[in-house]
């Protein structure tokens, strides 16, 4: 597997690192996000390093349904709350975008009817 030796998103892939994970698949996890902007917050990431959202859709697209399965499933977990079944997935693709870390992530937003939080 590619990994990024500077990588935090890689280091939770490895282990190395400690992170609340929630579901995993094929290609792919879903972790609690350290600082959460709604009831459940959670990132959705590939288990192999691509820099955004751009380069895995080109790269593999079928990990990026993945991405978009395990967004469901957290969801799902979170069904007998105010947002129901609903969720947000943000990917953001670029430092100005607000980026900060490169290795892609989706931002699944959660648990509340939601207003308009960018995360
Ligand atoms: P970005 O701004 O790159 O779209 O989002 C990065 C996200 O990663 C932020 O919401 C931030 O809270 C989260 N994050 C950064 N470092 C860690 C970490 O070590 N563990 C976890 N669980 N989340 C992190
Ligand atoms: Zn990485």
């Amino acid at each position: 597997m590619e990994t990024v030796a500077d990588c935090i998103f890689c280091k939770i892939v490895a282990g190395e690192i400690p992170a609340d994970i929630v579901a995993t698949s094929t290609g792919a996890i879903a972790f609690r996000d350290i600082n959460p902007k709604a009831p459940v917050h959670c990132l959705v990431i590939p288990t192999e390093h691509y820099e955004n959202v751009a380069e895995l859709a080109a790269a593999d697209p079928e990990v990026l349904a993945e991405l978009v399965g395990l967004a469901e499933g957290v969801a799902m977990m979170a069904a007998d709350t105010p947002g129901g079944e609903s969720f947000r997935l943000i990917f953001n693709n670029g430092a100005e975008a607000g980026q900060a870390v490169f290795h892609v992530h989706g931002h699944v937003l959660a648990g509340e009817k939601l207003g308009w939080n960018p995360a």
